[in-house]
């Protein structure tokens, strides 16, 4: 097989991305290689593939736990064997890593750097054929990154020792340049080819709020994101608590993380995030390093971090699987205070350097925090702000941050609010029960779903009364109308219900607004983001919720089964049989085998319950 075949077969993607294809055939060709590319770029198929491809195994050095763990996993998933060797296993499962790696049983494994230095490893690395050493996050090399680990100073030494030399590969999503000239010194890479991908991250929408009350707008935020997956970001410990608490005590399904917990609720925390089971993940920086869930589609900052590495680093976490997703950062002079305080004491508490070490390392943390209130206080736009810092061209304006987008207008919903309180109402009085928000908005935009049909809700007046609008428009009303406390869902079923305070809109005159987005004029630049058209997100949602299912049956976070960009490429396509179904990006031979099945019967189900007659 060659390096299409395989990235299509076994992996599901029709082409590869910008520097992927270079970085492979230049490892495949026997030389070293850099790849600089941005969170979510796809640097791991950049190992992955030559992993697949060469004689011997790859080693991948990271310093992630739960990456190396996700990624096993997921590869595992495509019928690949790998394994990682980390300080989660006990000396029985190592020594069984081991055995099974002598015995020729891998293809990939994945070792923390500290492991490097051990006996043990070094022996068993000593008799095996490594023929590609791919080290990920490899500015932790440098002193200059964000993020140095003395550690990866030691790769060159476990290189230097093996029998023979490896084809040295190193992969960053840092660019700056004191950094990159770092990793290619201190790794001793020889004459790599080096790519470095765009930046932009054109599926993610950037702003910054300077609020009055940050809790205020975190509800407001959060209130249009119902149902959604995102992190919510804080600079400590205790504001990670109260904000938690408070989400809670609204009934959200928020779970927490920092390192302060002891590491079982942190794990657990964590893994109710991963699967889905918690929506929203409240944390310090100690959380997401190396997490791999592609379908976050929200990062909010309750405080500005240290650095734009670190935001870019953090928000980045958004819509990896390309769908559109937000980052918003909400500002506040104190923020900066809290900043100083903590470069401050992270330099004071560092004990793997000396004293001239962390000097330079606060100096370096202090110019940072600078760029970053720039970000905050910026009237030009974000993005280009982010790229610029990163060294890279950009647009002027890209039309999709705080900045560029002309802001926002409020208009009087009033009118539509009555509509829509009246037909929750009609819907419960002639079924008996609440109903989702789906079925409501169904309603009121006059569809001719059978389900609509069969049970007479096309009789009742408030019926197509808002026949002319879009459907994210009416369910953009309807969170209003939630987030202002007249209507609410009932978590377990996701019902929505009206309350007691919905008479005031209903017969009192009480007016409702709305704040929205005044569309540009011109359509927005092309972008490379996901964006399923109206009538496919129900079965998007529908093809989620199979996907839970299954995920769970299986015991895996539900994007190891497939990506959102998988399903909403999916719910367009709408496959009819197998061949087609191999077609959907993200879909592989494995994969195919295992899933096709319950996902076309899925499929074609939804498309026989909405199939509209005439
Ligand atoms: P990085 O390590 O650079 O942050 P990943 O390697 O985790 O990014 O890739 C991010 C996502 O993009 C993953 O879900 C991955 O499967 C997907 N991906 C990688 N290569 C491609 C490709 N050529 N086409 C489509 N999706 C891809
Ligand atoms: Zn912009």
């Amino acid at each position: 097989m060659d390096k299409l075949e395989l990235l299509q077969r076994v992996f599901g993607y029709p082409q590869f991305r910008p520097g992927q294809e270079e970085l492979i055939d230049g490892v495949l060709s026997g030389r070293d290689v850099f790849g600089i590319m941005p969170t979510g770029g796809g640097k791991s198929m950049c190992y992955q593939i030559p992993a697949l491809l060469l004689p011997g195994i790859t080693l991948v050095i990271s310093p992630l736990i739960s990456l190396m763990r996700d990624q096993v996993m997921a590869l595992k998933a495509a019928g690949i064997s790998a394994a990682y060797i980390n300080s989660t296993l006990n000396g029985a499962q190592i020594q069984a890593v081991y055995r099974n790696l002598l015995a020729g049983q891998y293809k990939i494994v994945y070792v923390a750097p500290e492991r490097l230095d051990y006996a043990g490893f070094g022996n068993v690395a000593a008799k095996l054929s490594i023929s590609f050493v791919a080290v990920d996050e490899a500015h932790c090399i440098s002193q200059w990154g964000q993020d140095f680990r003395p550690s990866y100073l030691r790769i060159v030494n476990f290189i230097d020792s093996l029998p023979y030399r490896p084809v040295v590969g190193a992969f960053t999503a840092t660019a700056t340049k004191q950094v990159r000239e770092d990793v290619e010194r201190i790794l001793r890479l020889r004459n790599p080819v080096r790519t470095v991908t765009g930046f932009d991250r054109p599926n993610l929408y950037f702003a910054v709020i300077q609020p009055e009350r940050k809790d205020k707008v975190l509800h407001r935020l959060l209130a249009a994101r119902k149902r959604k997956s995102g992190i919510i970001y804080c600079a400590t410990r205790k504001s990670v608590e109260t904000v938690c608490e408070d989400l809670r005590s609204r009934g959200y399904a928020a779970t927490r993380y920092h390192a302060g917990l002891p590491e079982e609720e942190r794990t657990a925390n964590q893994e109710d995030f991963l699967y889905d089971r918690k929506t929203v993940m409240v944390a310090t920086n100690a959380f997401g390093m190396g997490i791999d869930k592609s379908n976050v589609s929200f990062v909010i900052h309750y405080n500005m971090p240290k650095s734009i590495e670190a935001y870019y680093q953090e928000a980045g976490r958004a819509g990896r699987d390309g769908a559109e997703a937000d980052c918003i950062l909400l500002y506040s002079g104190a923020d900066v205070y809290t900043a100083r305080f903590l470069i401050d004491k992270s330099a004071s508490e560092n004990e793997e350097m000396d004293e001239a070490q962390r000097e330079m390392v606060r100096k370096q943390d202090l110019a940072r925090l600078d760029a970053m209130v720039s970000y905050c206080k910026t009237k030009t736009c974000l993005r280009g702000y982010i790229l610029e810092y990163f060294g890279q061209k950009h647009l002027e304006i890209c039309g999709n941050c705080g900045n560029c987008k002309d802001g926002f207008e409020t208009v009087d919903i009033t009118k539509e609010s009555q509509m829509i309180l009246s037909c929750v109402k009609r819907v419960h009085d002639r079924l008996g029960y609440w109903v989702g928000t789906g079925l409501i908005c169904d309603v009121l935009r006059g569809s001719s779903m059978k389900r609509i049909r069969d049970s007479g809700l096309d009789g009742l007046s408030t019926y197509g009364l808002l026949k002319d609008r879009g459907r994210s428009e009416v369910r953009g009303m309807i969170d209003q109308l939630e987030a202002e406390g007249y209507l609410s869902t009932e978590q377990e079923h996701m019902t929505l219900r009206m309350t007691a305070l919905a008479g005031q809109v209903l017969y009192e005159g009480k007016t409702v607004q709305m704040r929205v987005a005044v569309e540009p004029e011109e359509p927005a630049p092309v972008s490379g983001a996901v964006k399923p058209m109206e009538e496919d997100k129900e079965l998007f949602e529908s093809l989620k919720e199979l996907r839970s299912k299954l995920a769970k049956d299986a015991g895996v976070p539900a994007y190891v089964v497939f990506s959102n960009a998988t399903l909403v490429d999916m719910a367009k396509k709408k496959p009819k049989t197998m061949s087609q179904f191999r077609k959907v990006s993200g879909v592989g031979e494995i994969k195919a085998a295992w899933y096709g099945t319950a996902f076309l019967k899925q499929i074609q189900r939804f498309m026989d319950e909405n199939q509209e007659e005439g």
